[in-house]
């Protein structure tokens, strides 16, 4: 039986006591039929992960006991990905892989030829959430309101590089490009930013290029949906730039133990 990992917003120490929501309570309860004592793992993205024991109270509510800590918070890859919406289960793929991939915000940019308009940010962060609880991380990506693409030049954050998907050829093959950057490009932040499924307007092409700090890139010689080439650009860049780089942690004894009841 696999250990139950919750995201929550609450601190986290030894022994302090966690309220869980009234969705936490009732997947724990009815859902998974978890039973006094059961074995959890918490993370809050600012503490670290920490062990803890499920208390049920009355017929509906469960709280988590918090035990001792099993992960110290570490510093995660800095990487946006801004990318047109689309409809909703591909949305939802983006979001849910781009989490497994280590992205630390989601930006949906509204472009001139973007077809979804209406993006349900509340189910998005619901998606980020489960992801996040799934793949073992220590924080949830942010899922920002969508922008309209013009304003999100405007108000660039100065200092963030952006890896620009180009799929007319205005930009070298991607790991090179990667990979000849200076150290400074190689350790600022960084954003991906992937067009609608109907391809960036010319105008919106060159604005892009024209930002400081832009790096164009092709991902290849087909053409690839809009969902594909985010999840190809971040999985390149977590490789060249990113926590790809380290060595696939060893769990610690902790760790182990809490995982063991798999
Ligand atoms: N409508 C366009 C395709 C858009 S694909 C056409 O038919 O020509 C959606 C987005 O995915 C593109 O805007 C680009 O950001 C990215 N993309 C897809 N294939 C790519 C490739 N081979 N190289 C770089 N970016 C690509």
């Amino acid at each position: 039986m696999s250990v139950s990992r919750l995201f929550i917003e609450a601190d986290l120490a030894a022994g302090v006591e966690v309220a869980l929501d009234e969705a936490q309570a009732h997947y724990l309860r009815h859902v998974m039929r978890r039973e006094e004592g059961a074995s959890l793992l918490l993370f809050n993205g600012r503490d670290g992960e920490w062990k803890a024991v499920l208390s049920l109270r009355g017929r509906k509510a469960a709280v988590a006991v918090v035990e001792g800590r099993t992960r110290i918070q570490a510093e995660e890859p800095d990487v946006w990905l801004c990318f047109a919406p689309v409809k909703r289960a591909r949305i939802d793929f983006i979001v849910e892989k781009a989490t497994e991939l280590g992205v630390s915000l989601l930006q949906p940019v509204l472009t001139q030829h973007t077809a979804v308009e209406r993006v349900n940010v509340d189910r998005l962060r619901a998606n980020a959430i489960e992801a996040a609880e799934q793949t073992e991380r220590l924080s949830v990506p942010e899922v920002r309101r969508p922008v309209e693409l013009g304003r999100l030049i405007d108000q660039w954050p100065a200092g963030r590089r952006l890896l620009m998907c180009d799929e007319t050829g205005g930009g070298p093959p991607i790991a090179g490009a990667l990979a000849a950057l200076d150290s400074a490009a190689r350790t600022a932040p960084w954003a991906i930013v992937i067009g609608p499924e109907g391809g960036f307007a010319q105008a919106e092409l060159a604005a892009l290029r024209r930002m400081t700090d832009v790096t164009p890139v092709g991902l290849g010689p087909r053409i690839l949906r809009a969902d594909t080439a985010a999840l190809a650009a971040l999985a390149c860049w977590q490789a060249v730039l990113g926590d790809w780089r380290e060595p696939t942690p060893r769990l610690s004894g902790d760790y182990r133990t809490a995982r063991s009841a798999r």
